[in-house]
Parts: C-alpha cells; structure tokens; sequence
C-alpha cells in the first residue's frame, strides 16, 4: 500500500500544469499518461508482492495456532520435492510463516511491513536461519543427521471419507486419547519436592556395583541398573496422587483435521508431535497421521480417476436419434446441463472441462468431468410405434419363425 503513494504525487503535479495555455496543454496530457502509467505500474509491483496473511492464505487477526495449521497445509501442497514448479511459491511463504510465528517480528511486519522486517533483521546479529528448507524440517521433523532427535511412536489413523467428501473437503475433529506429561508432578511422579529423596539403594547414581564371586577368591565387580529407583537415582516416599507415581497421564485429545478438496487416494496428513509424550524429556512426543482413502461401499454418481470425474448417463433412442436437453446435480449441488443437438451414438463420450476433481496442490484448478453416453433400447416395438418405424426405415420387422432353428440370440 505504501508504494501506492508515487501515484499520488503524479496526479498533484498534473493538477498543478492545468491551468496554462493550449501550448502548456500537450504537457499537461504527458503529464497524465505519466502519472497513469506509475499508477498502473505501482498497482503492478503491489500486486506482485502480496502480504504475507495473502501468501498464507490468512486473515490478520489470525491466531498463533491458525498460522501454524496454515503453513502446514501449505507447505505439504507446495514443497518442491514433490512440486518443483512452485518452489518460488514455497520460499515465499516460507518467509511469510517465519515473521508471522514470531510474535516480535510480526508486530515490526505489522507497523513497518516487509522493508521494516528485513531493517529489523539487519540490526540482529546472526539471527534464526532464513533457509526455507530449515523451517519445513523443523516444523515436520524428519531430523538432520547432525541433530538426531529421538522421536516416540507416531500413531496412524485411517479415515474412510465418500467422494463426495473428498471433492468437497471435510473438516472434522479427531478425538483420541494420549499421555502427557503429569501435570501435577510435572513428570517427576512425586507428591512434592521433598517427597524426591536420594534413592538409597544406589545413593543416587542410578547404577550399583555389585560384587560377585566367580570362583573362589576371585570376585569381579558388576554395574547394575538400580532396581529400586529404576535408574533415575530419585527415591520417591510419597507418590504422585493423580498419575500414582506414573509421570504420565492418559488425556482426552482433540484435533481439527482439515482434508483438503481433491486429496489423493491415500495422502497422509502429518500432525507433528500430537501423540504419546514420552518421561524422558530428549525424546519428542510422536505424530499423529491420518491417512485419507475413499469409501467405495458408498454409492455414488461419480467415479474418479485421479483429478478427472466420470459419469454414465443412458439415452433413450429418440434421445440419441433426436439431441436432449437434461441435467444433473454435481456434487455441490450445482445442476449442470447436459445438452446434445442431432445423433449421438452409444459410447460416445462428452468433456465438460473443469468439472472434476478439485486439485490439492493447485488452488482452483480442477479436473475435467467425462460424460459417457450409454444408449438404453426399448424392450420391444410394438403398435403404432412399429408402424411408424416400418414406415420410416422402409422394410418390415422380421417375424420369429415358428420352429426356431434360424435364431439364435447374442449376448
Ligand atoms: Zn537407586
Ligand atoms: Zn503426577
């Protein structure tokens, strides 16, 4: 919006050469283009960078937790390792979701803009990293070999949806149970503090030693896991009441999956870090993913064939002998028409372009919808209608012979 401001200035000087005379004029109307043509052209540069809400797809007043559901959808729609076409899209809403998740660097976005950002960026020393392909690792996980993160047991929903619900999107909620740290005891197990004493069993070091006999006169000492404190070198007296000394608890959890319109048959949904927490604070809690298939039990109009739509309409013979007019509800309820002029023959197939599926990684693009033609015969011709059809076609029906031995039927 800033740079819209150029514009302003051009106009004011046009203004300021209006009133001359007829000579001044052609100036003047110079001046006009001029300033319409910076117009446009900041209008051009303004909508080439569109904010970085736009490029996530957000509203302004977006809460931390939107930012992040929204870079998560986009970031699996546009990574280049499965799009290298939008790699340029990526890297800029990359940029987007690293000032906006950071609550100071969205606030200078806010005030000063994209320009103020990279000022501010520029006054920190050695900031966070700005490589894209750094902030989807750390995001999504998947671990650089430098930093091994443990990670705990990621837990795999399948989710059955209709096509229906795949072209149009499903949102829902998944309810599952995890354990979480206690939040009584913040995973230490104990009542309070002065409940953790030093495990006496092994004074704390979590290991004993324990001497043994192999022959006799000969000993040889053996380090064990402490077997009363389990290692942990902490003796509890008083546990825990509400995990029993277990550090973890078992919590209801609740996520809104957001399927998008057009996801392939069996795309997963990554929710980082949503299953069990582990005790031990250096391994992260696993994912949760859901896996999308379709419900091929369910009935539908439709068939699919990854982005493109197909559907079998029958033609009655004076529909195919005739043209038609007809009509059919897509899946969003639009009625769509269906219209044929002169002959169509059984089997012929009808293209109505951008009628199919929705495609996931390209916003607003969809498929194309099939319409194959399937000409349904009367059962018999019989009366006037016989009449009519010997008359047109100029020859008789054939009679089924008496003794049958000429007929035969084909399949
Ligand atoms: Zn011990
Ligand atoms: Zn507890």
């Amino acid at each position: 919006m800033l740079l819209l401001s150029p514009s302003l200035g051009g106009s004011s000087s046009s203004r300021r050469s209006r009133p001359l005379r007829r000579t001044r004029l052609h100036s003047s109307l110079l001046f006009l283009l001029l300033a319409l043509f910076l117009a446009l052209t900041t209008l051009v540069i303004a909508a080439s960078s569109p904010s970085y809400y736009k490029l996530l797809d957000i509203d302004p007043s977006a809460d931390a937790k939107t930012i992040k559901k929204a870079y998560r959808r986009l970031a699996q729609r546009l990574h280049p390792d499965k799009h290298p076409e939008k790699e340029e899209e990526f890297v800029k809403m990359s940029e987007a979701y690293q000032v906006l998740s950071d609550e100071e660097l969205r606030k200078v976005y806010d005030k000063f803009g994209e320009d103020g950002v990279k000022r501010h960026q520029a006054g920190k020393a050695g900031g966070a990293s700005n490589d894209p392909f750094d902030v989807f690792r750390n995001f999504f996980g998947g671990g650089r070999q430098d930093q091994q993160v443990r990670k705990g047991q990621s837990k795999q929903f399948n989710l059955l949806l209709d096509l229906q619900q795949i072209y149009l999107g499903h949102t829902f909620n998944l309810e599952y149970e995890r354990k979480v740290v206690c939040n009584t005891c913040d995973g230490s197990g104990a009542r309070s503090k002065e409940d953790m004493g030093t495990c006496g069993g092994c004074q704390g070091r979590g290991v004993r030693i324990v001497t043994q006999e192999i022959m006799p006169g000969f000993r040889t000492q053996m380090q064990t896991v402490c077997n009363i404190c389990s290692g942990t070198g902490i003796q509890i007296t008083h546990k825990c009441s509400k995990c029993n000394g277990q550090k973890l608890i078992l919590e209801k959890a609740e996520l809104e999956v957001e399927i998008d319109p057009g996801t392939e048959e069996g795309e997963v949904y990554v929710f980082e870090g949503e299953a069990d927490e582990e005790v031990d604070s250096g391994i992260e809690a696993g994912d949760i993913i859901v896996r999308v298939n379709s419900d091929r039990s369910h009935p539908s109009l439709f068939r699919r064939r990854s982005s493109h739509l197909y559907l079998t309409r029958t033609l009655t013979l004076p529909d195919a002998l005739l043209g038609f007019t007809d009509s059919f509800q897509h899946m969003d309820g639009r009625n769509i028409t269906l219209s044929r002029t002169g002959v169509t023959q059984t089997g012929w197939v009808g293209t109505i372009e951008g009628e199919g599926m929705p495609i996931r990684s390209s916003k607003g693009k969809r498929g194309n919808l099939y319409v194959e033609y399937e000409l349904v015969l009367p059962e018999r011709v019989e009366g006037d209608m016989l009449k009519v059809l010997e008359k047109a076609f100029g020859r008789k029906a054939l009679k089924a012979t008496t003794g049958g031995a000429h007929t035969h039927e084909e399949l």
